[in-house]
Parts: structure tokens; sequence; C-alpha cells
């Protein structure tokens, strides 16, 4: 359990600093490393909408998480009370980081914020992101700028700021410079837009792309002309957060699309693990073009009793063997040790099995040698590995576990005369937060599929009481948690026939283009 949790000696008074940070358009991998430095170094964060809640995972658990709006209708805090929170947040001391859609400074009245910071007296920092206004456009295939279409492009607000007066935007000299024209905000307004572009000359058939969740797994986008895209795009209820973008470039499209293309492109996959441990079978459905809700069901928590555990640990050369049954329990394990002795020899001649592909890979990262690795990554299958081994009758094991679980290695290892110590590493405990907003997200828009990884996760995502989406259906890391799953009544539509990530992964590939 390699905590991000540093305590920070900051002595009392010292003034804090405001990050003003681009979130990049939703690709978790289009965050710049500074921002997610910042990220992880921060006291307090103050995010959007249109900032992917997944980068808060990034944060330190113990860094205070202030969601501020706002989606249409729906404004949590008004700009004023925003640009107040960052200022009382940074006279507290605190390292705050404004987390900002796109870039801090284009649209999203990021200078004003920037303003209120500096009219404060507070030190401040711009970290700038990579804008939805240029990302949309690339991830649906069009450049905005091609070397034989135009030489300038022009970004535009849709979205005047009510107190303007009604004429701000000089639709009459956009006409006239022509080249590519991205407008952020206001696809809402799309119909008076357009037909303004057309009385002031603009020609009917000019290319016309709206780009919706760019860069996300729920990236739409709508093709069509000046004259067409406002209709078309009312007929198909095309809605916020979506950029426009007019020009010729536009029809580069028909051979440039490459996202939109991507196996699991349009797909709603639900990923449950706990928060750390997400990530790696998400950025594989997220490489292969699905759009991933990470709900965390379970947070892994230290044992009730870490003492004794630790005690087992400090005598860990003691034994003839120890299991690992899970990277956790792996991590728990090293994290102890590691505090114990500062000499990875001290093992001893302890030989290490490991269950499971991720637990062994753990395992390797500590730069040991793992024994014995049962072929098949279920508990069974370890006892037979230990049977053709010779037996262990008599030996010493240290079996390093989760607190609740199956105790069938326990059991049959003491059936064949072992000598088996069980070592609780952590606990695994429901997760009821739902700082990422994924679980509100899922009521609303649905899922194709849930992947459960583990029975634990089963039970821990039923116990969470979420009204199950229409149609979802069920992929299962292998035969264990697939019974647990039918047990509780689910009809399970995947199963890996590898019990790892990788065999999880391509199951649902295989799934998805049947
Ligand atoms: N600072 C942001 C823009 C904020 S204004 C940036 O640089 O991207 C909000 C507008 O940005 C939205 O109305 C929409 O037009 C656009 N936008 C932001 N993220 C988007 C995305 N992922 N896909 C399409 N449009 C997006």
């Amino acid at each position: 359990m390699a905590s991000k949790t540093k305590s920070k000696s900051r002595s009392e008074g010292e003034r804090g600093k405001v990050y003003l940070v681009g979130a990049g358009p939703g690709d978790l991998g289009l965050v710049t490393l500074r921002a997610k430095q910042c990220i992880e170094q921060a006291d307090v964060i103050v995010h959007d909408h249109l900032a992917n809640p997944e980068m808060l995972g990034w944060a330190r658990d113990d860094a205070e998480i202030i969601y501020a709006g706002k989606r249409a209708g729906e404004h949590l805090l008004s700009q004023q009370e925003i640009n107040t929170l960052l200022v009382e947040k940074a006279c507290g001391g605190k390292q705050v980081v404004r987390l900002k859609g796109g870039d801090p400074f284009v649209f999203g009245r990021g200078a004003e914020e920037a303003k209120a910071i500096v009219d404060a007296g507070i030190e401040f920092e711009i970290v700038p992101g990579i804008t939805s206004a240029i990302a949309g456009p690339a991830y649906a295939g069009i450049p905005v700028t091609h070397r034989a279409e135009n030489s300038h492009v022009t970004f535009f607000t849709g979205h005047e700021d009510p107190g303007k007066t009604e004429s701000a935007i000089d639709y009459a000299a956009l006409a006239k410079l022509g080249g590519t024209q991205v407008m952020l905000m206001g696809v809402e307004r799309l119909e008076p837009i357009t037909r303004e572009m057309l009385k002031q000359g603009v020609r009917e058939d000019l290319p016309v792309a709206l780009v919706r969740w760019g860069t996300t797994g729920r990236q739409e986008t709508l093709t069509g002309t000046l004259k067409n895209i406002a209709p078309r795009a009312a007929d198909r209820g095309f809605q916020a957060p979506a950029v426009a973008v007019f020009g010729e470039v536009v029809a580069l499209r028909e051979s440039l699309n490459w996202y939109e293309k991507r196996p699991l492109s349009g797909k709603r996959i639900v990923v449950t693990r706990s928060r750390k441990q997400a990530s790696a079978l998400s950025g594989k459905l997220r490489a292969l073009g699905a759009h991933v809700f990470e709900l965390p069901t379970i947070r892994i928590e230290p044992p009730a009793d870490l003492r004794e555990f630790a005690e087992l640990v400090q005598d860990a050369h003691a034994y003839d063997w120890i299991i690992f049954t899970s990277a956790n329990g792996v991590e728990a394990f090293f994290e102890i040790f590691f505090k114990l002795y500062d000499d990875a020899r001290e093992i001893g001649g302890a030989k290490i099995a490991a269950i499971g592909a991720a637990t062994t890979q753990r395992v390797k990262d500590f730069r040991l040698h793992v024994d014995l690795q049962p072929d098949e990554f279920i508990a069974e299958a370890v006892v037979r590995e230990f049977r053709k081994q010779g037996g262990v009758e008599n030996l010493r094991v240290l079996l390093v576990r989760a607190e609740k679980g199956r105790d069938v290695l326990l059991k049959q290892l003491s059936a064949l005369g072992a000598i088996v110590d069980e070592g609780f590493a952590y606990r695994t405990v429901p997760e009821t937060r739902d700082t990422t907003g994924a679980r509100q997200q899922l009521l609303e828009e649905g899922a194709d599929l849930i992947t459960f990884t583990s029975s634990s996760t089963v039970e821990n995502f039923l116990a969470l009481g979420v009204p199950w989406p229409k149609g979802m259906r069920v992929a299962s890391i292998g035969p264990i948690t697939s019974k647990t799953a039918r047990d509780h009544g689910l009809k399970i539509d995947v199963e890996a026939s590898r019990h790892d990530i990788d065999g999880l992964v391509q199951a649902i590939r295989d799934f998805f283009e049947r």
C-alpha cells in the first residue's frame, strides 16, 4: 500500500499559492506532466464539469476536493464565489489547484480568476493545457490548418456574455476573413449563428463539423454544411459540450478520421476496482476506444491488526515458503518489510509463490524471483503445484492475504502437512464515496458492459445498491468471479480464458467484435 500521502511541513502563517491548471480536453493522456505534478501535491483541488474527474485519482488521499460546477442549468458556485474560494484557501496557506477543462486561458474565465488572485496579492502559476478547440477537431480527423486550405485559424465563442451588446461578434468580419473558424460553446445557438453567417455571405456548402465530448470515449461527430448543420444537430439532439469547426479542412476527415474507428469506440464500460488499481484495466480499454467509468467499489485499508501482520513480516526469513495471493498483498508486505529492513537479503531462504500474473509482476518489481507460479491462476492450482513439487509436509508457509477471502489454501496446505501462518495484509472495504462522479454518470447515461475482476468486486458493486442500467452486460475475469456473480443472480456474458487483465481485455474485444 504505497501511500501517496505525504504530510508536508509548512510553517504556520505561510501563504499558499494557486495553480491555474489546464486539465486538457478529456483524454487522460492529454494532461501535461506539470498538471499531474500539481494535482499530486495539492492541498485543495477546485474542479469543474469539463475537467476529466479521473485525474482526481492522482490527488493525495487527504486533499480537499471541491466541485465548482457548472453544467448547463446547474451552477454550483458563481464565478465570484469561485474567485473568493481560491483566495481564501490560498490565504489559509494551502497549495490550491484550480483545474479547468482544456486550457485555462481559452474561454474558461481563467483570466478573471487569475486577476482575482493577483489582486489579493497571492502567488500563482499558470499551467497551459491542450485546448478542446484544437484537440477536439484533431480527434475527429480534422486538422485546424492545412497548407492548401487555409493560412489562419479563428477561435470564437458562440455564447456571449449576457452583459455584452447583441453584436459583439462581428460576423461580417468573420465572413470576410474565411480560413478555419472554431466555435466554442454555443451549439445551442447554432441556428441563429449559422443564419447570421449565411446572411453575411458565407457560402451555403461550406463544410462544418460538430465534435461533442472530443477526445473522450463518448466522442461523437456530426458533419454537414453551413446550410444544413443546424437542422441536423436539432434532429439528432446534438448537445453541449461541443466545438464547431467551419472551413474546408473539415473535408479532410473523410480520410483522416482515426479515433472513432477503434475496436471499442462508443462502448461504455464500467471498471470496478479500488481507485489505485483501476488504471491498468481502464487504460487498456481506453486505448481501444472505450468510454470507461471507473467505479471504485472497494478501497484498500490496513488490516485490523497491522501489528500482528508486521510481526509475521519480521519473521519472513524463518519460512520455507511465502505465498502471495494478490498484488495488494505483495505491496502491503514489502511496505512493512522495507520499513523493518534495509536489505532485501533479510528475506533469507524463503521461496516465493505468487498467484496470478499481476501478483507475480509485483514481486518481480521488488527484484525477487518467483519460484512457483501456478499455470492456472486459482488457489486450487497452487495446491496442485506444491503436490507436484514433492509436497509441503512439515514446511513452514506464510500465506499473505486479504482479511476476508477464501481459506481454501490454508485448509488444503495444512491437510498436506504444511505448518501455515496466515498473514492478514490488508482489508477491502466498500467505497461509498463518489469523488469522481462516475456513479452519477452511470446512473444518468447507462453502460454497455461491467467488468468484475474478483468476487469481492461483484459483492461490493452489488452492495452499493446502484440500479442496474438497462442492457448492461457482464464480463468476468475467471470462473470463481463468475460463480460469485451467478450466485447473486447475474448472467455472465463474457469470461476471460486467461484470468488476468490482458485476458479480460482480449475477451471483451472478442465479445464486441463478434
Ligand atoms: N478552456 C476550455 C474551454 C472552456 S469553454 C478549452 O480550452 O477547451 C467550454 C466549451 O469548451 C464548451 O462549451 C465546448 O465548446 C468546449 N469544450 C470543452 N471540452 C470539450 C470537449 N471535450 N469536446 C468538445 N468541446 C469541448
